[in-house]
């Protein structure tokens, strides 16, 4: 087996709703690695430039918010709480005006540039589960485990559903199916960072599986490549 004990990288790439955020979460959790939200990224970005009434194509001014712009992430109660300059943005994030604009804004070159330097930086010296798009393709495209997950739109805009409406955030269903299959054409028809499986990663059609069997599958996919502490 490659990288017992060595730092490593576990790449999870889908499209929206596919279920990577909770089970990169939970693979996290279990078994103690760094859990990286790189959506989360481009949605304080896209709040930021909400916040600052800066338009898609005006570079000088989001080159500048870029350069002041802090994220961070931290567990609260067992929750992940996400902070944009200080401000606590979790909720706000995954509001529908974020929801409108979060594809367009991560394909602006500068934007993913930045954020692709960022992820790179504080995935340095980890053992770390990174949930994204291109994470295996452009971010680490020598990560030592490489999962890309799909699932039918109708089923991923359901799940979307049931997570917001646990998060309290009241979006209806057909609008949420509608902004997935948007996003996902957006996110894959992008000339920067397209979203596809890498040639080598792990494909996972999660539509009809529950979410512990996903987990098991993936976790004895990445067994295979790397010690996970139990
Ligand atoms: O994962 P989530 O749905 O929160 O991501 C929000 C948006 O951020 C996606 O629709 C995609 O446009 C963008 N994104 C990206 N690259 C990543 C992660 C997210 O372009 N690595």
């Amino acid at each position: 087996m490659e990288n017992m004990c060595k730092n490593y990288v576990i790449a999870i790439d889908g499209e929206a709703g596919t279920g990577k955020s909770g089970l990169a979460k939970s693979i996290a959790e279990k078994y103690n690695l760094v859990y990286m939200d790189t959506g989360a990224m481009y949605r304080c970005v896209t709040l930021n430039m909400i916040w600052n009434n800066i338009s898609l194509d005006d570079e000088e001014k989001i080159s500048k918010l870029l350069d002041n712009i802090k994220i961070d992430m931290e567990k609260e109660e067992g929750e992940d709480k996400f902070f944009l300059n200080g401000v606590e943005v979790t909720k706000q994030i995954r509001e529908k005006q974020v929801n409108d604009l979060v594809s367009q804004v991560s394909h602006i070159p500068i934007v993913r540039e930045r954020m692709v330097e960022l992820q790179r930086k504080l995935a340095k010296g980890k053992k770390i589960v990174m949930e994204g798009r291109d994470i295996g393709t452009n971010v680490f495209p020598n990560a030592q485990v490489k999962i890309y997950l799909t699932a039918s739109a109708p089923e991923r805009a359901r799940r979307r559903y049931e997570q917001n409406k646990k998060k309290g955030i009241d979006i209806p269903y057909d609008e949420i199916l509608k902004n997935v299959m948007f996003r996902d054409n957006n996110d894959k028809t992008s000339s920067v960072a397209p979203l596809k499986k890498a040639d080598d990663a792990f494909e996972l059609d999660t539509t009809n599986y529950s979410i512990e069997e996903v987990e098991n599958i993936v976790v004895s996919k990445i067994r295979e490549r790397v010690a996970l502490d139990d």
